[in-house]
């Protein structure tokens, strides 16, 4: 996620912080030390959350990428997620918050502090309050992931279950739609009530459509091979060449990206980008092997396409290379991937 700061790791899982927690902190700092306090707590009541999910995950073989913790909630980034082990993965969230509120329920209880739902901590004076509060944030946490505002856990739940009696994308269709109109409710009231709200719509209508644009994309591809879309005369450079050498090249070829192959060895990748990197004043000079990509993600000829794209988007990647026993095969562009999907997805309308 853009605008968030690797924190740490637990369980071997990197944890993120967004930069808006930073904001909050500093904000909250003003009120004193026990709001800072709770806004501390609260972000490790969220980690709880996600740490559940992430557990589950990894229990049913998901690898999890990372954590990323904002205020309003977290995410955690998995490598796809098990098919039918959904409602486990979503429905611990909550159940793990739930739990938390009632075992400090039970904690304030046991020592005699007035346990009551209250989120108003901004005026707290007390140590003592603060095990009311994180109670509440807890059991709000809880409570309000129910809600089956897709993505959200409650609409991961409602999309598992759908799934049961109907196909996957049409699942995800349904579950998108009902979390889209949860969320122009959520903001109606925020406007009147609590801007937060707002911002959690916000992050709702656009985390559903990407999701539902991604299973859409995945499953017109479901099944197509990198050798089915990949370009077979593939046309190389070397890394000798000069920039100006490769501008002709473009021009005449008009492919955007070209592997970079010396004596049979695959070196890495240039575009047009890197080209456009460096002055014109120095194309004469400055060699392909200067400027080429070479961190780049290599792809194999039974690779399936959406895995290709997803990790080429991760990567921020447009192209690549694909390799079979070692030998140049074909290349393969993020572009092609998509306009292919674009097709497939009209046949299906
Ligand atoms: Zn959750």
């Amino acid at each position: 996620m853009p605008w968030s700061l690797k924190f740490g790791s637990i369980f071997g899982i990197p944890i993120e912080l967004h930069i808006t927690f930073l904001l909050l902190l500093l904000i909250f700092s003003i009120f004193g030390f026990i709001p800072l306090l709770v806004i501390v707590l609260l972000f490790a009541s969220v980690l709880v959350h996600e740490l559940a999910h992430s557990l589950v995950g990894r229990h049913y073989g998901a690898k999890i990428k990372k954590i990323t913790l904002l205020p309003i909630g977290g995410v955690s980034q998995m490598e796809a997620i098990p098919k039918g082990h959904e409602f486990a993965i979503a429905v611990i969230g909550p159940f793990t918050s739930i739990a938390l509120g009632a075992v400090l329920f039970l904690f304030g209880s046991l020592f005699g502090l007035n346990m009551y739902f209250d989120l108003n901590w901004v005026e707290l004076t007390s140590l003592k309050d603060i095990v009311r509060i994180v109670m509440s944030l807890n059991f709000l946490l809880g409570l309000f992931n129910i809600i089956p505002a897709f993505p959200m856990d409650g609409g991961r739940v409602l999309r598992a279950f759908l799934s049961t009696r109907m196909e996957y994308l049409k699942a995800t269709e349904i579950s998108v739609r009902i979390g889209q109109g949860l969320a122009i409710v959520f903001a109606f009231v925020g406007v009147f009530y609590n801007p937060w709200l707002i911002i959690i719509a916000f992050f709702i209508y656009i985390g559903g459509m990407g999701e539902y644009q991604s299973t859409q994309m995945s499953s017109a591809l479901k099944g197509i091979k990198v050798k089915d879309l990949m370009v077979k005369d593939v046309v190389t450079v070397s890394p000798q060449d000069t920039l100006e050498d490769f501008e002709k090249l473009l021009i005449e070829k008009r492919h955007k990206g070209y592997p970079v192959v010396f004596d049979g060895n695959l070196l890495g990748i240039i575009t047009i980008n890197e080209l456009l990197s460096v002055p014109r004043i120095k194309w004469i000079e400055t060699k392909v092997q200067d400027v080429m990509v070479k961190d780049i993600i290599i792809a194999s000829p039974k690779m399936e396409v959406f895995e290709l794209h997803k990790k080429l988007t991760e990567k921020n990647l447009g192209r690549a290379p694909v390799l079979e026993n070692g030998k140049l095969i074909g290349f393969i562009s993020k572009t092609d991937i998509l306009k292919f999907s674009e097709i497939l997805m009209l046949k299906r309308m």
